[in-house]
């Protein structure tokens, strides 16, 4: 095994609701060391300290200049303070950055986990090679990135790229945002929920086997029970997952417009339902795309990164 070059090695750390997860990522997105912590629950202060801790075991052994922490929620434009973060207690507001210096004295950048995600998929995951990429990631929500000229965009205000919240149904179903009819409404981890509780609701009996992966009821159903009924031939459950594949590749189309990406990479956990998903999103897109024939559409592929998409990606922007 080769010796990591350690000058060249920096640090991500990617906070989520329930864990911290540090490494020391190499110039190639290669993690050569990993720590995990419990989020605290308290959030805000215990966080900080938390995070701190990581950091500093990580830099005991792989010392680096760069620093990078990503989260989810809206980051200031001067890549320190979490404006609003929705999953993490006592954390809005706060300058993370000079949370971390105050402590240990190191400078640290903060990134939307989002952004961080997609920048490592675009760099070192399926986007390896490209310049002009979008990233749509199927989670709870529709999350989106854009890399222009092997760059990510990030827009005036840090914002850019939020692409569940266009506006896809006038009038259409209320969004978290306040807005009615946004895009992850119809093609995200809750939307493709709703539509199997309705599925299931109108045919009970065509829902047995799915509902049997969980606790035998609607409520204990999941995304991953979808996923997985899916793979194993489930007819309700691929039905379910194409109409959230035909909402995406109809989304794409239109982004493609604004964009022109040559590759545009689809992540989160539904992913793992591969061409269930990416086969009616591509249909989708072909019917509804502007000047069909007149211009090569995007390629649309799965994300290849899986959990540790954040870390690799903090790590690598850290050095921007
Ligand atoms: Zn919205």
């Amino acid at each position: 095994m080769n010796q990591p070059d350690v000058s060249i090695v920096s640090i991500g750390i990617d906070v989520g609701g329930t864990k911290v997860l540090g490494g020391a990522v190499d110039e190639n997105g290669v993690i050569q060391k990993k720590v995990r912590r419990d989020t605290p629950k308290s959030g805000g202060d215990e966080l900080n300290k938390v995070i701190a801790e990581v950091i500093q075991e990580l830099l005991a052994e792989f010392p680096s200049k760069y620093i990078g922490i990503s989260a989810a929620g809206l980051v200031s434009s001067d890549r320190r303070t979490m404006i609003g973060a929705p999953n993490i207690a006592n954390w809005n507001g706060v300058d993370i950055a000079g949370a971390i210096d105050k402590l240990i004295g190191v400078k640290v950048v903060v990134e939307n986990d989002a952004n961080a995600a997609a920048w490592a998929e675009a760099r070192h995951g399926a986007g390896s090679g490209e310049k002009n990429v979008l990233i749509l990631t199927v989670g709870t929500g529709l999350g989106g990135a854009v890399v222009i000229n092997g760059e990510l965009y990030r827009g005036a205000d840090g914002t850019a790229a939020e692409f569940g919240h266009i506006r896809v149904v006038p009038d259409g179903i209320l969004c978290g945002c306040g807005v009615k009819g946004c895009f992850e409404q119809y093609s995200s981890g809750s939307s493709l929920m709703r539509r199997a509780k309705e599925a299931i609701e109108s045919n009970p009996d065509a829902a047995r086997s799915l509902l049997a992966l969980g606790d035998g009821t609607v409520t204990g159903l999941t995304g991953a029970h979808i996923t997985k009924a899916a793979l194993d031939g489930d007819v309700l459950a691929i039905k379910v997952l194409g109409e959230t594949g035909d909402w995406l590749g109809m989304g794409i189309a239109t982004l493609a417009m604004a964009f022109d990406p040559a590759l545009v990479i689809i992540g989160g956990g539904v992913v793992e339902a591969g061409e269930l998903l990416l086969g009616p999103a591509r249909i989708a897109m072909e019917r509804v795309m502007p000047f069909a024939g007149k211009h090569p559409s995007p390629r649309i592929v799965g994300a290849k990164l899986e959990n540790d998409a954040g870390l690799i990606g903090v790590a690598d922007l850290a050095r921007r």
